[in-house]
């Protein structure tokens, strides 16, 4: 043992030993990790951010080919000599953080009204610059001592709003909602099959497949998780819409009678709150009486709409949410700090460790102490993960949680006004009242035909976009395209919306003349 060590020290090249020359074109090493190094950069990148949160401009996403971006990326590369040059590696670092936030889509601009991460609060940022520079990853309490118990104190905050039994519920952060939905699956998946850990499927010997029921609109990282986990995407048996996008409750106990006869073992039930698509709420209250009667696992996606249990006036649309099994809620989407931060609930504390039932005795301590007690690997997926609770707490603690609310009735309501807006217009239509802040609608000026109705929505689209102000998104409704506006930024106001639909008139008006152009053409050559 002690002769290999010789051995590699002698082996080892000259330039990671401390009294070694670098070599003429190489940095040292006492360079790229000193102090003047990282004030310098720092100071480049406040520049830069400040220019760019300082931007009030009106834009939403300007798309570069993937190949003219390569190219640009690729010249900003270090190619030697000049990066021993300090002056020239702060330009570089200057080119490469413009060329960065250029190319973004710009989250803080009244213009971006498409996805669902927001613009974030900065604070939540300038914590995001300290995890990476302190690198706490944070599933064992002894490398991220403070992100493991800041944990307890924002499940707690949070569950002022849920209302889950003082003692004995549990949270745990995880990379994203995706991962969370997977996990609280595989928690239920377990509880009812508890040899499928170690036994695989070969653990069920009921007299049904395993099976999950969900809303038919959810998203697409559950049947992503039923394809992981063994279920297989042929058991998730979609329960039957209202006509808004909810789990219509009269067909709830039919659907799963029939899956029962189908051969099924439906062990959980995933409710949304809300959609992806137009943020519906489904019924948590009554889903839950039907699956405690039938001893099914309710799990609750509310990664966007979680958060409107912070709206004193829409918080109604969670009602029964303490009565889910499992919930799962993203702090990167409405309540504005940086992805990520996803936060998964579990009702009773006990099954927050049934997801990853596995042993591995160099990690996972078999007697607990006061310090392992809060280490969270046994419960999230990851080994190594960022500690993904600080950006969030640290706003939490200093501005307090009125700052949220405020801005989650404020996004919300801009969506309720400009529903009302599209309501009074006779060239719009209006596919639902919005429950949250997602609003979908179509263009149908009166010239529109009626098989152009969907393509005309998605052309509308992708020329709103190409054109840069407005970025906005659209979404399949009964089969049919629509626009769908998401507001995350609180500086978005009605003018802004009007603004859209100007733009959009516009870019119709410039569709209807190209269509007679073209069709002048057509008969001037028939004729
Ligand atoms: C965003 C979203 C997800 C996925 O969460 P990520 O954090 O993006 O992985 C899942 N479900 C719903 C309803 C969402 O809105």
């Amino acid at each position: 043992m002690y002769a290999t060590n010789t051995v590699n020290s002698h082996q080892r090249p000259a330039f990671e030993g401390t009294g070694a020359t670098p070599g003429v074109h190489d940095i040292s090493m006492s360079e790229v990790f000193s102090l003047s190094e990282f004030t310098q950069s720092v100071e480049v990148a406040l520049g830069q951010l400040t220019e760019y949160l300082a931007d009030d401009s009106i834009r939403g996403l300007a798309l570069t080919e993937p190949k003219v971006l390569m190219t640009q990326a690729k010249r900003l590369m270090t190619d030697g000599i000049e990066d021993t040059d300090p002056v020239s590696r702060e330009q570089k670092l200057k080119a490469i953080l413009e060329l960065y936030i250029k190319t973004g889509i710009q989250v803080h601009s009244p213009g971006y009204m498409g996805r669902q991460f927001s613009g974030v609060i900065p604070l939540a940022g300038v914590v995001d610059l300290v995890n990476s520079i302190v690198n706490q990853p944070s599933s064992f309490y002894e490398a991220g001592q403070l992100p493991n118990v800041v944990e307890r104190l924002m499940a707690k905050e949070l569950n002022q709003y849920i209302g889950y039994e003082h003692d004995n519920y549990a949270m745990v952060t995880t990379s994203g909602g995706s991962l969370a939905n997977m996990t609280a699956l595989l928690a239920a998946r377990n509880k009812r099959y508890p040899g499928f850990w170690s036994q695989g499927s070969y653990a069920v010997d009921g007299p049904g497949r395993p099976a999950i029921a969900v809303n038919g609109e959810s998203h697409y990282s559950i049947t992503r998780a039923a394809g992981i986990l063994g279920i297989g995407e042929m058991q998730v048996v979609r329960l039957p819409s209202d006509g808004q996008g909810r789990i219509d409750i009269a067909q709830v106990e039919p659907a799963l009678a029939k899956a029962r006869e189908d051969g099924l073992d439906v062990f959980a039930m995933v409710a949304a709150a809300g959609t992806t698509s137009m943020c519906a709420f489904d019924k948590l209250d009554a889903l839950a009486e039907i699956c405690q009667t039938r001893d099914i696992w309710l799990h609750v996606d509310g990664a966007h709409g979680g958060s409107l249990m912070l709206d004193e006036s829409r918080k109604d649309k969670l009602k029964g949410i303490e009565q889910a099994d499992s919930f799962v809620w993203d702090g990167h989407k409405m309540l504005f700090v940086p992805a990520m931060c996803t936060m998964l609930f579990y009702k009773d504390k006990a099954n927050k460790n049934l997801a990853f039932s596995q042993n591995a005795s160099y990690v996972f301590e078999k007697q607990e102490d006061m310090y392992t007690e809060f280490d969270s690997a046994q419960g999230n997926f990851e080994c190594t993960k960022r500690p993904l609770i600080m950006n969030l707490w640290v706003c939490w603690a200093i501005y307090g949680k009125a700052i949220f609310e405020r801005k989650v009735t404020r996004l919300c309501d801009l969506a309720v006004s400009a529903y009302e807006m599209l309501s009074n217009l006779d060239d719009f239509e209006v596919i639902h009242r919005p429950e949250a802040n997602i609003l979908c609608f179509r263009y149908m000026p009166d010239y529109l035909a009626k098989h152009d109705i969907a393509d005309f929505q998605l052309m509308l689209r992708n020329e709103t976009k190409a054109a840069g102000r407005f970025f906005i998104s659209k979404v399949n409704i009964d089969g049919v395209t629509a626009l769908r506006v998401v507001f995350m930024n609180h500086e978005i106001t009605m003018t802004h919306f009007r603004m859209l639909l100007q733009e959009l008139r516009q870019t119709g008006q410039q569709w209807l003349e190209y269509q007679n152009l073209q069709s002048n053409k057509v008969a001037l050559l028939g004729s």
